[in-house]
């Protein structure tokens, strides 16, 4: 966890000149004081390209995989020209889903914290009434998901008719879950002469249907290449029978690591924890079938280092970033390339080490063919003596 001195929030502030360096990058002297106080002692890649177009009024398309700072690439932009005078939305965040607008709430709020800045996260599943509430005492910044954006807007209780800027973040994502029509429909809400900023894993055609709509000549940037899987994680499969992959997963956890375990449904997640439970290993579950409340109550967990071992459906697989997590553990394969790349995306992150294991059963071979084809080399079986512990433990 990051030591932070907590001091009180000062009164809102206009913009302030930008004459701090910030690595290359210029930032005004609120701003780079909570970056210290985050200890970002200069920017990510991703950063060093997109905090400058923005800063401009530029629109902007980042494509970069979860992990490489992409938040701060727009939240410092966001903390520079959000005038937290002036009490109404100005700023407008799209996530795909509510662990994300939590994560992104709290570091946008971060950055802004000594400009004064209020930031406000809306998603369903939580009560509407402190958002209502929030947005009624003016917050400058909104972070939320499409479908309780359209909720609020409907009720009249939120205005974009003069946000400034509007960033779509994991845009591949939210329109996999089939929210194009919202995003439409609230990027039509906003005045024309808005900055738009979009971030993306992959650029299928929908997106890029998207960008020629509602950006203007934006300028795109690429970091890293598409898909490729982070080169910290050491990347290994098992071989194990359906019904030995419990056995298996008994043998390699490590309670003191912390681990991330991917199911393919919210039943086998359920089923999983559950018989952990009965074999005495603390473990929570973490799917969209649970009440918002006790999503948040685990992933806050988790992040705190509380609970070693999560156990989840896809919900977790983008974008989410608890730094600590050492193993990403494939109970069920992954169902696509992208689909792996992204699990695993959820440890070594920003420089960190971390190991991933997919267990590879009779019915997966399709999908691992799949996979082994597009990650090569990186992907090397467990070694010999992990498997003779599986075989010992049976
Ligand atoms: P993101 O890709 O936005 O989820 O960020 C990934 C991680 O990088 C988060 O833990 C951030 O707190 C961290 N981070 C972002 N920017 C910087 C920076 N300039 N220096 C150090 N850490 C950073």
């Amino acid at each position: 966890m990051r030591e932070r001195r907590r001091e009180p929030a000062p009164a809102p502030q206009g913009p302030s000149p930008r004459d701090l360096p910030f690595g290359p990058v210029l930032v005004s002297a609120p701003v780079k004081r909570a970056l210290d106080e985050m200890r970002y002692e200069s920017p990510t890649p991703i950063q060093e390209l997109v905090i400058e177009p923005l800063l401009n009024g530029e629109d902007v398309v980042g494509q970069a995989q979860t992990g490489t700072g992409k938040t701060a690439g727009f939240g410092i932009p966001i903390a520079e020209q959000v005038d937290a005078r002036e009490p109404f939305v100005q700023a407008l965040v799209l996530v795909p889903t509510r662990e994300l607008a939590r994560q992104v709430t709290d570091e946008v709020a971060e950055i802004c914290r000594y400009r004064g800045t209020q930031v406000v996260p809306v998603y369903g599943g939580a009560r509407i009434g402190p958002q209502i509430t929030a947005l009624h005492n003016g917050a400058q910044v909104v972070v939320g998901t499409p479908g309780r954006v359209i909720d609020l807007l409907d009720r009249g209780v939120l205005r974009l008719d003069r946000a400034r800027m509007v960033v779509l973040d994991e845009a591949d994502q939210m329109l996999d879950i089939g929210f194009l029509p919202d995003v439409r429909r609230i990027l039509r809400s906003t005045p024309r002469s808005r900055q738009t900023a979009l971030f993306t894993a992959t650029i299928p055609t929908m997106i890029k249907r998207l960008i020629y709509s509602y950006l203007k000549e934006p300028q795109t940037f690429r970091v890293g290449a598409e898909s490729e899987p982070v080169e910290q994680v050491t990347q290994r499969y098992c071989e194990v029978a359906s019904r030995d992959k419990l056995t298996a997963l008994l043998n390699v956890l490590d309670e003191e690591e912390q681990t991330l375990v991917f199911r393919r449904t919210q039943d086998d997640v359920d089923w999983l924890v559950r018989t952990l439970g009965r074999r005495r290993v603390k473990a929570a579950a973490i799917h969209g079938g649970l009440p918002q409340g006790e999503r948040n109550a685990v992933m806050q967990q988790f992040r705190s280092g509380a609970l070693k071992l999560l156990v989840s459906t896809n919900l977790t697989s983008r974008g989410i970033d608890v730094p600590t997590v050492e193993n990403v553990i494939n109970y069920d394969i992954p169902e696509s390339v992208e689909e792996y790349v992204h699990r695993i995306g959820r440890t070594a992150r920003m420089g960190r080490e971390g190991t991933a294991l997919t267990f590879v059963s009779e019915w997966d071979l399709d999908f691992f063919d799949a996979i082994k084809a597009h990650v090569g080399d990186d992907l090397q079986p467990l070694e010999l003596g992990l498997y003779k512990r599986l075989e010992a433990g049976v």
